[in-house]
């Protein structure tokens, strides 16, 4: 919790835990270093992307700390790189996965079947495909069904190992309402028609170990009261099934837990969440399971990038930077704010503060990652950080405009790694299979 001191300092103070020294609830963007950020861009180039594995685990034990009984799956759409995968299922948590792509991923970070959940969303035949195989070498993993035709489909193709059912509560909450998952009917069985469906798998010879439900992305404290109702549906449920079909192993109440991005914003009041998630949920003779991406990678990481224009427009300054909608799709999908910092006018040397527009490169409209934000003055050359970008930033890259990826790098005590390097053009253009020419190589810009 942000507390405002008597001297006027703000800090990171939560009282009472004694903990939150070591572990504040969150890491500001102005809590990274300049100097190192801007040496990582000087060894590696631009943009950059830098995830803190030390952070990561913090944050995975203050889940911990207020969830001591609960199962915590980390979903692993927010960032699936390896070795953030392999840390985080060292830390204790599962992982929680949404295509048989991010299976591959889990398994191959070590993760034994038993911690790995796939969850189906209008699968593709290829993925069932994929995750049926995978689960004869991994007979412990769970596969979550949002259809009944889905259901069917595991049956034709011999599965009949744990079930878990994601159902539509019917309520939704979240910070856009392209995460808002709950009230969209795309996501889920109807709640109504939950025992009978797990009634009929049962008789079908699936092992019927679950319920879930994944509301949407951003629940913040003051949404308290649609958490606390959404869960106490959920726990009638698995009431409702335990008498109608038989116990259930866990409930899942998905993820969502929010992150302030804004830095007036408080963090997330975890304890909270997770009494009310207690209270709410009832007496259920079951393992609560949690889902949570964002919350565990999200202040991890910040996107580097490089000033390569300054411009006098008539209504703005506008302010060119390497990264993009292509390496960063938050803002330009959601609209969603993102903490900026010019690392470079952090050197004390003092800068005017102008309102900025600092766009990307690519030709899009939409390509601004802010729309006249009071930033000290920037010039070509300096580095900015783009805070919050260790959830769904590299993710939801793209190579748009022939535009390849950045690259990673991990930090880890007192030690730097890139983890994936940055793509080329030729990473980019080298699937194409029907060419008329063949002196590509020619090209000095693809790298060969
Ligand atoms: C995306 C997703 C999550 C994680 O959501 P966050 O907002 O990142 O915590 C959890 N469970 C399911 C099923 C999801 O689709």
């Amino acid at each position: 919790m942000v507390n405002q001191s008597a001297d006027g300092v703000v800090s990171d103070t939560n009282s009472g835990d004694a903990d939150s020294n070591e572990n504040p609830a969150v890491r500001r963007l102005d809590d990274w270093n300049a100097e190192e950020l801007q040496a990582l861009v000087d060894d590696n180039g631009s943009p950059l992307y830098v995830l803190d594995l030390d952070r990561v685990r913090e944050n995975y034990r203050r889940l911990d700390q207020a969830f001591p009984d609960a199962e915590i799956l980390y979903a692993v759409k927010a960032n699936a790189l390896g070795t953030l995968l392999e840390t985080i299922h060292e830390a204790g948590a599962g992982l929680e996965c949404a295509s048989a792509g991010e299976v591959t991923r889990a398994l191959a970070a070590g993760a034994p079947g038993s911690a790995v959940r796939y969850t189906a969303v209008n699968p593709p035949a290829r993925d069932l495909d994929v995750v049926v195989d995978a689960w004869e070498d991994h007979p412990d993993l769970t596969i979550t069904a949002g259809a009944e035709d889905t259901i069917d489909r595991l049956a034709d193709r011999g599965y009949d190992g744990r079930l878990c059912l994601r159902v539509n509560p019917g309520i939704g909450a979240g910070h856009h309402e392209k995460v808002r998952t709950g009230a969209a009917a795309k996501f889920g069985v109807p709640a109504e028609r939950a025992v009978d469906v797990l009634a009929d798998a049962a008789d079908r010879g699936f092992d019927v170990v679950g319920i879930h439900a994944h509301v949407g992305s951003g629940v913040q404290s003051e949404q308290l009261d649609a958490h606390r109702e959404f869960v106490s549906r959920m726990g009638d449920l698995a009431r409702d099934v335990a008498d109608a079909v038989g116990d259930l192993e866990f409930v899942d109440v998905g993820g969502g837990f929010g992150v302030p991005y804004r830095e007036d914003e408080d963090p997330l009041d975890l304890d909270a969440v997770a009494e009310a998630t207690r209270d709410a949920i009832g007496d259920i003779d079951a393992t609560l399971s949690i889902e949570p991406g964002r919350y565990v990678v999200a202040d991890a990481g910040v996107l580097l990038t490089d000033v390569n224009t300054v411009k006098e427009a008539r209504e703005t300054t506008v302010v060119g930077v390497d990264a993009g909608m292509t390496t960063l799709a938050r803002p330009a999908m959601y609209g969603s704010y993102h903490p900026i910092r010019n690392l470079t006018a952090d050197d004390g040397a003092a800068r005017e503060t102008v309102p900025q527009t600092i766009a990307g490169p690519i030709c899009e409209s939409g390509d601004v990652f802010c729309t006249d934000r009071e930033l000290p003055a920037s010039e070509r050359g300096d580095v900015l950080a783009i805070g919050n970008a260790g959830a769904y930033g590299y993710e939801m890259a793209n190579q748009y405009n022939t535009r390849p990826r950045p690259a990673s790098v991990v930090l880890e005590g007192d030690e730097v790694r890139l983890a994936r390097r940055r793509e080329t053009i030729d990473d980019v253009t080298r699937l194409e299979t029907d060419r008329r020419r063949s002196d590509r190589d020619s090209n000095p810009e693809t790298g060969r």
